[in-house]
Formats: C-alpha cells, sequence, structure tokens
C-alpha cells in the first residue's frame, strides 16, 4: 500500500521536508490562524496551515532551526524555521503533541489543497481582509 505524499521547502530550498499520509487519508484542509504570534511568525496577515501525524513529517534535506515561542499557554510552543533563509515551516500546538503544522505556502503542489477547513483566532483578524474581495487584481510581474 503506498502512501500520499507532499513535498515542501523552504525559499533558499536548503530545508526540504516530505510528508507521508496513508493513501486513504484524504488531503488536509488548510487552515487560517489570525493570532498575534502568527502573524510574528509569518511576518503576514494571518498564517496558513495544514495539520498532519508528527510521524508523518520528514526534513528530507537540511535542518530547520528551532525557536521556542512563549505563549500564554502553558509550555513552551515549537516553531521550526530555515536559519537561512528565515521561512517559517512548522508550528507544534503544546496541547497535542502528536501533531504538527505545516505552514502551506511552503508545500511544492499547493494546488492541491482546495478546502479551507477552519479559520481560528478570528477576533485578531486583521480589518484590512474584509476589503480583499473589493481589491483589484494587479498583474503580476516575475514571481510565480
Ligand atoms: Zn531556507
Ligand atoms: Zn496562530
Amino acid at each position: 500500500m503506498s502512501s500520499k505524499t507532499y513535498t515542501g521547502a523552504c525559499l533558499c530550498s536548503k530545508v526540504k521536508y516530505r510528508i507521508d499520509l496513508p493513501p486513504d487519508q484524504p488531503v488536509p484542509k488548510i487552515i487560517l490562524c489570525h493570532c498575534i504570534s502568527c502573524k510574528r511568525y509569518t511576518g503576514s496577515a494571518y498564517s496558513s496551515n495544514i495539520i498532519v501525524p508528527q510521524s508523518a513529517l520528514t526534513f528530507t534535506s537540511g535542518e530547520p532551526k528551532l525557536f521556542m515561542d512563549d505563549t500564554d499557554a502553558g509550555p513552551k510552543l515549537r516553531r521550526q524555521f530555515c536559519g537561512d533563509c528565515g521561512s517559517p515551516l512548522t508550528s507544534e500546538p503544546n496541547q497535542n503533541p502528536d501533531i504538527i503544522v505545516i505552514k502551506s505556502g511552503t508545500l511544492d503542489d499547493r494546488d492541491l489543497f482546495t478546502e479551507v477547513g477552519a479559520e481560528i483566532y478570528c477576533s485578531r483578524k486583521d480589518k484590512f481582509l474584509d476589503n480583499v474581495n473589493g481589491a483589484h487584481p494587479r498583474m503580476e510581474k516575475g514571481s510565480s
């Protein structure tokens, strides 16, 4: 029985990872987090994530750095990122050591992930997000 495999990497590609899920497992849904720590960690308005079992994640190249995030909710939260380019890669909720959160922007094939499962910490949601649908699309240059 072959597993369902997803791969990802940081911006500079020194750190790469693979996620192996059982073949019968549905494609993970995206979880958006609006908490203050995620804004600072990602440098963005919110973090977008998938949640997988710890055992499913393997780093296949490079070694991420570890930041112990001091939250007010008990034990510190582990956050792994690339020490060279700074891309955030994971966070590990301290209530559940069996799962790991992967920043979905680092996944190679993001087109596979089409469904949003939940939005959390919505009370912290940046106000401008309500205006996103009304924004005029601009031509993108260079980046893919
Ligand atoms: Zn990197
Ligand atoms: Zn968060």
